[in-house]
Order: C-alpha cells, then structure tokens, then sequence
C-alpha cells in the first residue's frame, strides 16, 4: 500500500534521498546530543589515524541512521560498503564484504538485528580482533584458521536494539538512538529539501508539513514531494500555508500527521476492544497488518504522542486519543 506517512522506503524515496542526504555533520540537522558525541570520537579517531569505534544507530524507520552512516565514512575520509542484516545469507558472503575492506573503511550493516547466528558468530572475532576465524577442510581434517583483517569500523542500524543479542551489543564502543525531530528541525529539514529539488514554500507552508511529518525526516522529504505536484496542478507552484493544508487533505493526512492506517489502529483498539489493552497479535489480526510492522512503523509515533500505552496486558488507547475522535473517556 501507498502509504504517505508510512516512515518506511520506498522506490521514489530512494531517488530522491540520495540527493537530499546532507553529506557532511554541520548540514545533518538536530540529534544534537548524537552529533556532538560522532563529532569528538571521529576527531579522536582521525588524530590517532585509527579506526573509529563500532557504531550502533538505533531507532525507528526514517530518522537518518542510513544517512549518519554515510557522513561517518565521509567524514573519517574512507570508504563504506553497504548491506543489511537480510542480505548477508552466509558466513562466505561477510567474509568476502570484510576482506575487500580496506584500513579504517566503514562496513554499513542496516537491519543488523536481522543476521542470521552462524553470520553473527562471525562477525564477534571481527569486531573484537579485526579477525576472521575460518574452518579449513572437513571431518577428522576441520581446522580452523585465523585471517587478519584491516582495522575497520561496525556500523550498525536497527529499528529495535532490544532485539540484538547481548554479545552483539557489547561490542559496540558507541551506540547512538535517534530521537524523533521537533518540528522547527522538520521545518529546516524542509526548507533545504525545497532547495535541493527547486521548489518554492514560505514558512508557513513548511510548518504546516513539519507538524505532519510525525517527527521524521523521510515522512516530510515525501510530504514535501507531494504538497508540490498538489501545488503545480492546483496553484502556481508556490507551496502556502493553504496550499499545503490542501495537498494535504486530499493526502487523508490529518492535523497531527496521523493517515488512515493510525486512525484505524486507535479506532479498532477503542470501538472493538474497548480501548484496551489488547495483545499486538490480536491487533494485528484485526486490522490485517503484520505485528512487526505494527511495532516499528506505526506504534512508535502514536506512543510518542501519547495516543497508545505500551502494558503488560497489550496496548491500550489513552484519554489523548479519543479527545482527538470526539469519543468519550470512561475510566475503568
Ligand atoms: P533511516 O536509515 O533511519 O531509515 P535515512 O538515513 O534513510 O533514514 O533518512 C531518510 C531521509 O531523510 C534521508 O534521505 C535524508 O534526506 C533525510 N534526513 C534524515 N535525517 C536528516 C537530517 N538530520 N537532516 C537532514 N535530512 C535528513
């Protein structure tokens, strides 16, 4: 489905992004803590002229993890290769990735906690030792043998650091976790974006999308994308605020940025469970999505709002939420 505030990539996206990536740490916006922290290591690292500690970029879909990926490399002045935790299907397929890397280059794993374990087991030796332990020949002739490996640096991203495994985790020196952005960096975000692609909105209109964009670069790139075709075909091409709210509402994006998808989740949990709490599976069932896409995509927003709770019983729809429906609160 066509989501247009889904955090998730799409094909478009990608086009797009990779023009609209800031390169470099002063043109990354807000993450401020994040920045400060990357800015000091990579310094250290670059006087040392070593590798930079691994690094573990977690939080949801959107935020700018494969973007910070790319201004580490850029900015320690190596080389990055990119893969994700999917991809990596053998134990031959990392080792082939980590001996083609050449001193200090960035390996960028996305999805890292979607390895497989034998590739993980791999990968322990070559983060702690920037060695690879290999099993030459089989039966009563195995032996394993230890490969050198140039000095590189981990970089990991992940929707979910909870579901790493703890040898994983303890061998990131830096771990860093992505915040949603307020809407004064959207807003900024925005106006860059605008600049890049060549379009035309006052601060207004680009307000009107950062409140939108549920704290997420990628959602307000989009929304940006669209609002203009809107304002090409139905005004002069300048992106205001009415222009925006506009686009918008043929968009089905509400005041808050919430589509139809995060209406119905709050509308289900409230009308046929009574609010809740209801178990993620059964919720899942009941609006015909999958649960982990329930868990990255759409729940981390509406939690962040404080329009759904997170309780040991499930999910349940706070006051929040049904003032924004109009609905009336009972407390249990
Ligand atoms: P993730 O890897 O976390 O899913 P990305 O790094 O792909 O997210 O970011 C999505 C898009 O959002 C990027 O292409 C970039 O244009 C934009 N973006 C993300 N973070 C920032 C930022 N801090 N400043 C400016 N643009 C950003």
């Amino acid at each position: 489905e066509d989501r247009v505030v889904s955090p998730d990539e799409t094909i478009v996206d990608r086009e797009i992004e990779l023009s609209l990536r800031p390169k470099i740490l002063a043109e990354y916006i807000g993450q401020k803590k994040v920045k400060n922290n990357l800015e000091i290591f990579i310094e250290a690292a670059k006087k040392r002229s070593e590798a930079l500690d691994h690094v573990l970029l977690y939080g949801p879909p959107g935020l700018g993890k494969t973007t910070l990926a790319n201004i580490i490399a850029n900015e320690m002045e190596v080389d990055i290769k990119t893969t994700s935790g999917p991809a990596i299907e053998r134990p031959g397929d990392l080792a082939a990735l980590l001996t083609n890397l050449r001193p200090n280059d960035v390996l960028f794993i996305d999805e890292i906690h979607r390895l497989n374990r034998i590739v993980e087991e791999i990968l322990y030796p070559a983060m702690e030792d920037y060695a690879l332990d290999i099993i030459i020949g089989d039966g009563p002739n195995a032996r394993s043998v230890r490969l050198d490996l140039p000095d590189f640096t981990l970089v990991g991203a992940t929707t979910r650091a909870g579901l790493l495994t703890s040898p994983l985790r303890d061998r990131f020196g830096i771990m860093s976790r992505l915040e949603f952005y307020t809407k004064e960096e959207l807003q900024r975000i925005i106006f860059r974006a605008a600049k890049v692609l060549n379009v035309e909105i006052d601060e207004i209109g680009a307000l009107e999308l950062a409140r939108r964009a549920r704290g997420t670069p990628r959602i307000a790139n989009r929304l940006l994308k669209r609002v203009r075709d809107y304002a090409q075909v139905k005004g002069d091409g300048v992106i205001n605020q009415e222009i925006a709210e506009a686009g918008l509402k043929m968009l089905e994006v509400d005041e808050l940025g919430l589509d139809r998808i995060d209406r119905k989740i709050l509308l289900t949990i409230i009308n046929k469970f009574s609010g809740g709490p209801v178990g993620v599976n059964t919720l899942a069932a009941a609006i015909s999505e999958e649960e982990d896409t329930i868990e990255d995509v759409y729940e981390p927003y509406l939690l962040q709002i404080g329009y759904l709770n997170r309780t040991p019983r499930g999910r349940i729809a706070t006051e929040l939420a049904y003032e924004h429906f109009d609905l009336n609160y009972k407390e249990e």
